[in-house]
């Protein structure tokens, strides 16, 4: 049974890290005060949420988006498991990164087309 709680605790607070380090305008400082943590529930902020993630990188974007996910995993009680194989990933991997949707092996295997299709 993996440590879900310590899993969530280490999503949130690298969601917040990466909210610190986008965050440019007075708008966005504003607007991180709030509970990050119930943002990820409450629908009503969504709309302020997509307008800031619009302005993103493209790489942190999709950083915030699969940590994102994973936190929704985690509430829907599938957070572990490998999103290509349904595999359990194995919790070292997801000490080192928690945010992982795939096991190793799917994860190469994923990497591997990306870099044939460039
Ligand atoms: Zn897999």
């Amino acid at each position: 049974m993996l440590p879900l709680d310590k899993f969530r605790e280490k999503l949130l607070a690298a969601r917040r890290d990466m909210f610190q380090q986008a965050a440019r305008t007075e708008d966005d400082l504003l607007w991180l005060e709030t509970d990050v943590e119930s943002e990820v529930e409450e629908r009503g902020q969504e709309e302020g949420m997509k307008q800031f993630l619009d302005r993103l990188d493209t790489h942190l974007k999709s950083e915030i988006e699969a940590v994102d996910k994973a936190l929704a995993k985690i509430g829907a009680g599938r957070y572990g498991h490998c999103e290509a194989c349904g595999h359990e990933i194995p919790a070292s991997r997801l000490e080192a990164l928690p945010a992982a949707a795939w096991c190793l092996p799917c994860a190469q295997a994923r990497e591997a087309h990306e870099a044939r299709r460039k």
